[in-house]
């Protein structure tokens, strides 16, 4: 058999996954003879074989690449012929301004929890890991992904680990971020100006002062995090306090599956998801209480499992059953990473800070998904996800697109790649603002990204737009909702003219007015709105998000007028007389008054008509407590007006009748929730009969909700339409950058 030179090209997550050593060992297994080496833009192997041995070779790679790894391409070619007379793994080299995936952390594997039990080393050492686990994008500052590019370059390898990296056939050959209690890095434990630097002593303190129902700040993987057990009242109670957190439910972190059954129901799609490597927080239905303050009378809990080496430590060592872990920060801050910091700040409201000596660079915060339809859905995408990114048809290399307002997250161009950055929050917080400066600076560095053209939304009252027209480049403007169909649309790949329904809160539209209940037909280059829900005046603007009783009595005021006051209604009652006065003079005088086509609102609305939520505490609030009491067994919906305005005028006298009857409120907000899908059913039917597209894009931060999307897509597919919704990147606005971007890649063509 004559053996040729072939260059094999593995694009895709393929750095600090352990890639290099698996081609060793099956090259070694084969009987190739070659090299493998790391390039900024993935893995190329040189190698010795024949035709048949190349397929053999090829298909190996792609049936047993390492569990973290994700391959999108494997390319080659015959190139001049190297005699090699063995394999080896050579140097990495930087050899283009193109870059690889950069992988993201990684919860700690079997075997490393394993070897916590065995090696001498590494007994309870919590800083375990190996090629196939442990931190990576939150360690990264630059590529390759080598030691001495992390933030564990300040760590010199013991000759034992030191051995373990350099040794082929070894688990952690060219961990990059490999450990030992010898040489690696350590926690410390800041009490009351004490510290203690023990490693077993912090372990027996930290499982003691949560027990004892104390609030402990730890350092995760991405930033700190408050803790306190999760079924502890007073301990909780004093955390919503401490952290000025009123309502908005906490996450917790369970010892491990089957005591998180005791707690919530599981079923098989949500076990995949929290046993992934990637361990978000997963959203599930509560059937026995922690805490309630936990969650604060909602039946959903935000649960996840162990991720770190010393979360496990800690469930192992203590009776605790499961522990909030909520975001290290004061209210809406981004959750805080360095440790002088975290002591400072996070010291005056926990009774003990738990920080250890590595520092991290890039801040995730815990990932949030749900599973709707059997499928994986992302709420807040960082932990675990980042950076993971999106193929494109069209290169958008160079493109910046900046993100929207509230749930903000950018996006940048790389060749064929969209590459969406962590969740980074609400802009018009000042601190969250310079974590979106800083992180674009950092994603320039670390992608070697130049932005050629900027694209942002039209609102210009947005940050991120202000951010956008302050660069130099040329600037496109995007229509906020239209992004998030185009958004849907590259997360699938379509670029065929689709049916795009947008059902969201707020986004400036092309007539000035807040729209939010879009029908388009649209492809990447532009749309046309074929319909939406009815304008509802908003008196008092902004303040309608935290005060939903307002948009409830402008909606009652479009059916009833002032007559209004003369129903019956219990949140009327709380309404002092000059409160509706001032509601009817803004309305009718059009005072800071503006027309929305909001879905929000109008869940908004009938959360606060039906008195259970006219006030709001955390951001969608009202239409999250709506939800959470829909009686499923409920088929019959309201009646709407159909046309190019949806009308709801006969849900509203219908709703008020329910109430008037005293009809139960699981009852009133099912019919609610099944009009609003029979709305959308109707209107897409309608829109495919008169342009016979039957592609149908879903977005917008109101396809959080569960109960609409499971029904509006099991209704849409019953009638044969091919139904696209967001898996792997929010449907909020934290995925809109990706829309902007594959817009402003189309428009730039
Ligand atoms: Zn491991
Ligand atoms: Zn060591
Ligand atoms: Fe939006």
């Amino acid at each position: 058999m004559t053996s040729k030179t072939y260059q094999i090209r593995v694009t895709g997550l393929v750095q600090g996954v352990g890639f290099r050593p698996f081609i060793w060992r099956i090259a070694s297994r084969l009987d190739i003879k070659g090299s493998v080496e790391n390039r900024n833009d993935g893995v190329l192997i040189l190698c010795n074989l024949s035709e048949n041995t190349l397929k053999s070779f090829i298909e190996t790679i792609r049936n047993e690449a390492p569990p973290a790894s994700n391959i999108t391409d494997i390319a080659f070619s015959e190139t001049d012929h190297i005699e090699f007379s063995d394999f080896q793994i050579v140097k990495s080299t930087s050899v283009s301004e193109s870059v690889t995936d950069i992988s993201p952390d990684i919860a700690v594997c079997a075997d490393c929890l394993e070897d916590m039990k065995t090696q001498p080393n590494r007994i309870n050492y919590p800083f375990i890991n190996c090629t196939n686990c442990g931190p990576r994008f939150t360690i990264i500052m630059d590529l390759p992904y080598d030691r001495e590019k992390t933030t564990m370059r300040e760590f010199k390898m013991c000759p034992e680990c030191h051995s373990e990296y350099t040794d082929i056939s070894d688990r952690r050959f060219h961990a990059q971020p490999v450990a030992c209690s010898v040489c690696g890095p350590e926690y410390l434990l800041n009490t009351d100006g004490k510290q203690t630097e023990d490693q077993q002593e912090i372990l027996l303190q930290l499982s003691r002062l949560l027990q004892e129902g104390k609030i402990v700040a730890v350092k995760g993987l991405g930033g700190f995090f408050m803790a306190c057990d999760a079924l502890n009242e007073a301990a909780v109670a004093k955390l919503r306090t401490l952290k000025n957190r009123e309502a908005k439910p906490f996450a917790v972190m369970v010892a491990d599956i089957e005591t998180l059954r005791q707690f919530a129901f599981v079923n098989d799609a949500e076990k995949q998801s929290l046993t992934s490597l990637k361990r978000p927080i997963v959203l599930l239905k509560q059937e026995e209480p922690f805490a309630p303050s936990v969650n604060v009378g909602f039946h959903t809990i935000g649960a996840m499992l162990p991720y770190m080496p010393l979360h496990y430590l800690l469930f192992e060592m203590s009776a605790l059953k499961a522990i909030v872990l909520t975001s290290g920060n004061i209210s809406e801050e981004p959750i805080i990473i360095d440790n002088a910091e975290a002591i400072h700040t996070l010291g005056n409201i926990s009774d003990a800070v738990l920080t250890y000596n590595r520092d991290i660079h890039n801040r995730t915060d815990d990932s949030v998904v749900t599973v709707m339809n059997n499928t994986e859905r992302i709420f807040r995408r960082s932990r675990g996800y980042a950076p993971v990114p999106v193929k494109t048809l069209r290169n958008v290399e160079g493109i910046l697109a900046t993100g929207a307002e509230l749930v903000n997250c950018f996006c940048i161009g790389k060749g064929h790649q969209a590459i969406l950055s962590q969740h980074i929050g609400d802009l018009k917080n000042m601190e969250t603002y310079e974590f979106y400066t800083e992180t674009i600076e950092k994603f320039k560095k670390l992608f070697r990204f130049e932005p050629r053209l900027v694209v942002a939304d039209m609102h210009p009252d947005y940050l991120s737009v202000r951010y956008a027209q302050s660069i130099d480049k040329p600037l496109i403007q995007v229509q906020h909702h239209h992004a998030h169909i185009a958004s849907c649309m590259a997360e699938h790949g379509i670029h065929e003219p689709v049916i795009g329904v947008a059902m969201d809160g707020t986004g400036l539209g092309d007539d000035g007015n807040i729209w939010g209940s879009e029908f388009f037909v649209c492809d990447m280059q532009g749309y046309e709105r074929r319909s939406h829900f009815e304008y509802l005046p908003l008196p008092g603007g902004d303040k309608v998000t935290s005060e939903p009783w307002r948009t409830a009595v402008s909606m009652l005021y479009s059916n009833y007028g002032q007559a209004l006051t003369e129903l019956e209604l219990p949140f009327l009652k709380a309404l002092n007389h000059q409160n509706l006065q001032m509601i009817y003079a803004a309305i009718e005088q059009n005072i800071n008054t503006p027309l929305s086509s909001g879905a929000g609102r109008v869940f908004d609305a009938v959360s606060a008509m039906i008195n259970l939520c006219p006030l709001s505490r955390f951001h969608a609030e009202a239409p999250m407590r709506l939800e959470g009491i829909i009686d499923h067994s409920v088929t019959q919906s309201y009646d709407f007006i159909p046309g190019g305005s949806i009308s709801f005028h006969p849900m509203i006298t219908q709703i008020v009748n329910d109430l008037l009857n005293r009809k139960p409120l699981p009852l009133i907000s099912a019919r609610f929730h099944n009009t609003i899908v029979e709305a959308i059913v109707h209107t897409v039917s309608s829109i495919h009969r008169e342009t016979s597209i039957r592609t149908v894009a879903l977005s917008g931060g109101t396809f959080q909700n569960k109960y609409l999307t499971e029904h509006t897509e099991t209704r849409l597919r019953k009638l044969g339409f091919k139904v696209y919704s967001h898996h792997s990147i929010p449907a909020n606005d934290g995925g809109i950058a990706l829309g902007q971007l594959t817009i402003g890649a189309e428009k730039m063509k």
